[in-house]
């Protein structure tokens, strides 16, 4: 441990590390990546370096409260640790390829992920939605999606890879940047969902950090009500999640009933409905009484919007027991797309039928189809070279 670090005061001048091994900077590893780090792992390096914990702290401060991606601007903290840190940090966002606004102020950016050496290239996409009282910001988990779910544009490109802590992270962070809000004040971004690309529960352990940076202090410090993660029904990661952190939970359902779902959303045959209702269950046991999920529905014509669907739904979610909220999606269409959308007039009957049986109705206003934004609509460039579906990929508890 170094003096500065026992001490905590003394402020890094360019002589703290006489003991610093004098290395040329091809002998150093790969930089890491601190949109990588949640506090917990930050303050840990920081420890190892014989840095003090709080140091961390205030570093993570800088990056998601200030904007701030170069450590010379981070005027708390001393010269000679701040060089410190920039011989084993590095706080990279990832490289813009193309912005599309939409005529309803939807954003897409579809962004370049790190590419190690002689790996193809990977993009994915991110999507603000600005509304009148908040703005959400969607996004992706993985490159591609191996659930395979029917009606989902990004099922069709397959899946390539999953995205680290970092690369979930900085999409935040590029976001609040490129929007130009103030990150102290002005919240440009108020919500964050996991409705982008992939499926945030078959990536879990690099999901959860992400989670607690969104919802940290010293991170984005957003309200645990508004970060969503929308899951197609990974049962057991349902139940970790409920265990580790405390955050908003959106279950892509669409059916009421496993033969329905077996066809919409594959992972149904593994994980069917009464094993998925009865995590949900779990899931908000240990919760407070604000705690609700949502379940999505997308309408999908003569398929699931009849009223038997809907008076269905109304009786599944009803035998729960606890609040639910319904989440009606008109069908986003993609080139290749098997279905069509839904009705107004079959959706305006869906969403009366669950009124009528007590259930929060709410229809998603589409948003963003010009540019290709809307949910379902997200394909990314994935240049997966061996398209891997669901059942080529385990999917277990880690
Ligand atoms: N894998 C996660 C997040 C995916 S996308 C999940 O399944 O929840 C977020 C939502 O958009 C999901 O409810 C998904 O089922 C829905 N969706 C996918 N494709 C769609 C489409 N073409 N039209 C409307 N909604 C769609």
């Amino acid at each position: 441990m170094t003096a500065e670090a026992s001490s905590n005061t003394v402020d890094n001048t360019a002589t703290a590390y006489p003991q610093a091994p004098l290395l040329t900077p091809a002998a150093f590893p790969p930089r890491v990546n601190l949109f990588g780090l949640d506090r917990a792992a930050l303050r840990e390096q920081f420890e190892k370096m014989g840095e003090a914990g709080f140091r961390a702290d205030q570093v993570m401060l800088w990056i998601y409260r200030r904007g701030v991606s170069d450590f010379e601007q981070m005027s708390n903290i001393g010269k000679a640790l701040r060089a410190r840190l920039a011989t084993h940090f590095v706080i990279r966002p990832p490289e813009l390829v193309t912005e599309q606004v939409s005529v309803d102020g939807t954003r897409k950016w579809v962004l370049k992920l790190e590419q190690a050496e002689g790996k193809p290239v990977t993009m994915i996409e991110t999507v603000y939605i600005p509304e009148a009282t908040r703005g959400t910001l969607c996004i992706s988990s993985q490159a591609g999606c191996a659930m395979d779910c029917s009606f989902c544009s990004t099922a069709q490109g397959g899946f390539s890879r999953n995205m680290s802590t970092a690369e979930i992270v900085a999409q935040v962070w590029f976001a609040g940047k490129t929007l130009g809000g103030d990150f102290q004040n002005e919240r440009v971004i108020s919500n964050v969902v996991f409705m982008g690309m992939g499926e945030p529960l078959a990536n879990y352990n690099n999901v959860l950090p992400a989670i607690r940076i969104l919802l940290d202090d010293f991170g984005f410090g957003l309200s645990k009500r508004r970060v969503t993660v929308s899951t197609s029904g990974l049962v057991p990661f349902i139940d970790r999640l409920a265990g580790d952190v405390d955050t908003a939970l959106a279950i892509s359902l669409h059916a009421a009933n496993d033969k329905l779902r077996d066809q919409l959303v594959p992972i149904n045959k593994k994980y069917p409905i009464a094993e998925l209702m009865e995590a949900c269950k779990r899931y908000l046991a240990g919760k407070d009484r604000k705690a609700h999920i949502v379940y999505e529905y997308v309408m999908l014509d003569g398929v699931n919007d009849q009223p038997e669907h809907a008076r269905e739904l109304a009786k599944l979610l009803n035998g729960q027991g606890q609040a639910a909220k319904v989440n009606l999606i008109p069908f986003n269409p993609f080139p290749e797309a098997r279905y069509k959308r839904s009705t107004p007039e079959a959706i305006t009957r869906f969403s009366e039928i669950l009124r009528a049986k007590g259930l929060l109705t709410m229809t998603r206003r589409t948003r963003g189809d010009d540019i290709d934004a809307a949910c379902g609509q997200l394909v990314g460039k994935v240049q997966s070279k061996q398209k891997k579906r669901l059942g080529d990929i385990p999917v277990r508890v880690q």
